[in-house]
């Protein structure tokens, strides 16, 4: 897809809104500050607001932090909205705000919206990830370190600081310009995504030490139940870097992760290392993501989950056998 003209687009708006995916990650809280503080410094006569469902403490490092707005509160009409990681069904209660929005911009890496839902689009599914298409949209001459530092910290976060197979040349050479600006690259990575809290590390150790394994070890599924995350007062917060940790295992093609958000409806994570396409999976029930990492929300008991979506791993394998059968 052809890039935007990003400030041109915007030139005219007075209120500018920007926001992201319910549950935000390091990649929609990195992308919507950087596009934050870009905007506020590249177009000073607007008023640029971002609004996110209860982002993460760990990002409070990142310049605007404290102005994200999670009231979703709007003055007057919204001239252009930016909706960014993500498709309208997922901005939760933005969403309203961007069906009345004057303009939609739509800036995603997700395959599952593939043309995007504003009226200019920047969809480029196999980039690393949102913050990095932003960044390409980014006039140099209003870059600074605080902002380099929020579109770095939304790549490492998505890109499982440079390791997962979403992470190109381009990338890197991103984020090679990115630490020219001069912040410190080492500590965000430490404190955004390596460092956990007490219960973080209680509850990562619960679940690795109930998962299962089946399909001979090619599969590994673990759950955390609602008792639980109340016991530990913990939130979905918490259960950050758990499906990495059981992807990991030896053996392990695909790992499945979830957590009960109310009765008979569980939180779902999937990952896979080679061949299963879990964006597939996670279609099937209604969910999205990439072909490595996808999430989705199913009703029912945790076994009923946990039967249909083997079922829908276990066909996708079976298939890649007979390719390989027939390629031998
Ligand atoms: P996670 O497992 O970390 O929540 O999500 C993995 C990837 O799948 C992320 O890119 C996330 O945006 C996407 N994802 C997670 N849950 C859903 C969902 O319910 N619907 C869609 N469309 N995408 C999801
Ligand atoms: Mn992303």
């Amino acid at each position: 897809m052809e890039k935007i003209q990003l400030l041109e687009e915007c030139k005219d708006a007075k209120n500018i809104f920007i926001s992201g995916h319910v549950r935000p990650d390091g990649d929609c809280i990195g992308s919507c500050l950087a596009m934050y503080l870009y905007l506020r410094k590249a177009l000073p006569e607007a008023v640029v607001k971002v609004s996110l469902e209860e982002p993460s403490e760990v990002f409070r490092c990142i310049k605007g932090f404290d102005e994200i707005d999670g009231t979703y509160a709007v003055d007057g009409e919204v001239d252009v909205f930016i909706a960014l990681d993500c498709e309208k069904s997922r901005l939760g209660e933005a969403e309203e705000i961007f069906a009345n929005a004057r303009k939609r911009i739509n800036i995603d890496h997700h395959v599952s919206n593939e043309r995007g839902c504003g009226d200019v689009n920047y969809i480029v599914a196999g980039s690393s990830s949102t913050a990095e298409l932003v960044y390409e949209l980014f006039d140099r001459q209003y870059m600074d370190a605080e902002i380099a530092k929020a579109v770095y910290i939304g790549i490492v976060h998505d890109t499982g600081i440079f390791n997962y197979s979403n992470t190109s040349p381009k990338t890197l050479r991103a984020a090679a310009e990115l630490i020219e600006y001069g912040f410190d690259f080492t500590e965000v990575i430490d404190e955004t995504f390596y460092e956990k809290t007490y219960t973080q590390n209680q509850l990562l150790g619960r679940a690795l030490l109930e998962s299962i394994m089946f399909m001979g070890g090619k599969c590994i599924v673990s759950v955390i139940d609602k008792k639980t995350l109340d016991f530990y007062n913990a939130s979905s917060k918490d259960l950050e870097g758990v499906i990495n940790q059981l992807r990991i295992t030896k053996g392990v093609e695909c790992a499945i992760f979830m957590y009960e958000t109310g009765n008979l409806e569980y939180k779902v994570s999937l990952r896979s290392c080679k061949y299963v396409d879990v964006r597939k999976v996670a279609a099937f029930f209604g969910g999205g993501g990439h072909v490595r990492a996808a999430g989705c929300t199913i009703n029912g008991t945790f076994y009923d989950a946990i039967n249909n979506i083997s079922k829908q791993i276990e066909l996708q394998m079976k298939e890649y056998k007979e390719k390989n059968k027939k390629m031998e």
